[in-house]
């Protein structure tokens, strides 16, 4: 009989077939003690086991890179660097040479013991790297016991199916074929995990956290998955079956539909003209922006220079890095926002104090104003690359004008101090945080533009953290708290004169950006897997029907209801799919 099952929405989309239990599990390693004289010849194991690994993991690295890009091929280096950590090495050669244990059983206790650690760490972002330890665990500890893993070739899975296991790795990940496995769910993992990213770069839905109820999946029973939802059902209906063909195979025709029309203006059918520009989270991914007709940069974030690094990256790589995607987008330029680190966010070269409410703790500007050797290293950077284009500097976390002014006047010294090297640079701010839309009159005369953040700010205003999955229903970006709020926003900028976009995500998901445009928005900046869906709803809406729709939302009690009122508005148009895009 068909049941429903909820998990972490991870990776979107829709798949059905027949379960797999795919995946592979190591034995359990036995307690075998050592002779002292046995110690030599288990270290001698232990450390070309550790070369052997890193020499696969290397090599699955350069594989991913080459298949999937530069982004996905730096995956595999935060396992390499697990596998020379000397945390882990030194923990593992302790356990061998004081306590005489085996070299297996010595590995595996100390990768308990770091998960142990990442279990209770106070930062999120060590939940998303259970997979890669578990990886780990699995390549040495394979060569320790002379066990090779299955792998997930199309000839050992012969699909189509969906991979069902307790964990999904990233090294599984990375070899699947998404003719074969047409979606992934796991029992544990997170949606930050290297493994969700490759699902999502495979394009393949992927449900994680699903808990001991994995076990209730069989083997070949037939799995409907809903990764944009995160509900499977086990044996579904004949009624489930077909409304998941029809969502299919109209998503797909429409995405045949959007590729042809990259590129097209983005003016609504009232000919109102919105702009519509690209995060970005690598430099790399500009060329592809360009390609799928981003005017700008929104959104550079710049924490992929810092995260996972053992030292604070010089301003020499920073300008080089920044020069490249501003000249990619010669005519309107790049917003690059700065170190947004602490939180979910941490790179290895602080030592950060662990904070009881990471979130709300030693944050983006704070830690930036604190070190001035990390801030000005990336604001001479930023003022040099502004020399070679259009730069602008985004602000993350503001909750006072303080932190602005103080900015403001260090940015004035280096750009003394850089002179005719550098060029000009508009400043602005994100507003995620309640206090910085309260005291916008205080913060307005100091910054040239602003940036809603809807991400953060959902969870400052309704109190729910954006990472936790039990609270994940109350994470609403369309609360009618948030309505309002967004409202009061886009009104006060407008008397300020400033240039306000919305580069979280609630502007990448259709419906959402209906609401900002019936709120009055013009202006967004969405990750590049939504660029062509959010280019032709601009398209195919007339901002004053949605504006009359959201002016009758005013004492909307739900942002249910604001959701489904906004749905059904796009439903009329030619440029929306509804029941492609509901959930199951
Ligand atoms: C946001 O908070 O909405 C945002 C865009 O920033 P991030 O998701 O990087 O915190
Ligand atoms: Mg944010």
């Amino acid at each position: 009989m068909s049941r429903a099952i909820e998990g972490i929405a991870a990776a979107p989309g829709k798949a059905i077939a027949p379960a797999w239990r795919g995946g592979w599990k190591l034995p359990p390693v036995a307690h075998r003690t050592i002779e002292p004289r046995e110690v030599p010849k288990e270290v001698g194991r232990f450390h070309a086991a550790r070369a052997s690994a890193l020499e696969e993991v290397r090599r699955l690295g350069a594989a991913t890179l080459e298949r999937f890009g530069v982004f996905e091929g730096k995956v595999f280096e935060s396992q390499a660097m697990m596998i020379e950590d000397p945390d882990l090495v030194d923990g593992t050669l302790s356990y061998i040479t004081q306590n005489f244990l085996s070299a297996e059983r010595a590995f595996d206790w100390r990768i308990l013991e770091l998960r142990v650690g990442f279990l209770n760490s106070p930062h999120a972002m060590a939940l998303d790297r259970l997979v890669d330890l578990e990886d780990v665990r699995s390549r040495v500890l394979g060569e320790l016991l002379g066990l090779k893993e299955p792998g997930m070739s199309p000839e050992a899975v012969k699909g189509p199916v969906i991979l069902v296991a307790d964990e999904v790795t990233p090294s599984q990940a990375a070899q699947l074929d998404p003719k074969h496995v047409l979606g992934f769910v796991a029992g544990g993992g997170s949606r930050g995990s290297h493994s969700v990213l490759l699902a999502r770069s495979l394009g393949i839905p992927a449900v994680v956290g699903v808990g001991h109820r994995i076990d209730e999946i069989a083997e070949g029973v037939t799995l409907l998955i809903d990764g944009g939802s995160g509900r499977l059902i086990v044996d579904p209906s004949a009624e489930h079956v077909k409304k998941l063909r029809m969502a299919t195979e109209r998503a797909s025709e429409r995405r045949a539909r959007l590729v042809l029309r990259v590129g097209h203006p983005t003016t609504t059918a009232d000919g109102v003209a919105i702009v519509v520009d690209a995060n970005l989270d690598q430099p790399e991914e500009a060329q592809a922006a360009r390609r799928l007709g981003a005017r700008a940069i929104g959104l550079f974030r710049s924490e992929f220079l810092v995260i996972g690094r053992r030292s604070i990256p010089g301003e020499q790589e920073q300008y080089e890095t920044y020069r490249e995607v501003v000249e990619a987008f010669p005519k309107h330029g790049v917003t690059l926002r700065t170190f947004d680190i602490g939180g979910d966010k941490f790179p290895m070269f602080l030592s950060m104090p662990p904070d009881e409410n990471p979130y709300l703790g030693w944050r983006a500007i704070r830690v930036c104003l604190d070190l001035p050797e990390l801030f000005g290293n990336q604001l001479r950077a930023a003022v040099r690359a502004a020399a070679h284009g259009k730069l602008r500097i985004l602000l993350p976390f503001i909750s006072s004008v303080d932190e602005v002014r103080r900015t403001r006047e260090l940015l004035r010294e280096i750009q003394v101090s850089v002179g005719g090297e550098g060029g000009p640079v508009e400043l602005g701010v994100m507003i995620e945080i309640p206090a910085a839309i309260e005291t916008l009159d205080l913060i307005a005369p100091y910054v040239d533009f602003l940036s809603l953040g809807t991400n953060d700010l959902t969870q400052y205003v309704l109190a729910v953290d954006r990472g936790s999955a039990r609270l994940a229903s109350l994470y609403d970006p369309l609360h009618p708290a948030l309505f309002r709020m967004y409202g009061r926003l886009v009104r006060e900028a407008g008397r300020w004169d400033l240039d306000l976009s919305v580069c979280g995500e609630l502007a990448g998901d259709p419906v959402g950006a209906g609401v900002l445009l019936g709120l009055g928005y013009r202006h967004f900046s969405v990750g590049l897997a939504c660029l062509p869906e959010i280019q032709e709803v601009v398209r195919s809406v007339s901002c004053a029907d949605l504006k009359a729709v959201c002016d009758d939302l005013s004492e909307a009690e739900s942002g249910e209801q604001i959701r489904s009122s906004v749905e059904s508005y796009l439903g009329t148009r030619d440029g929306f799919d509804g029941a492609a895009a509901s959930s199951l």
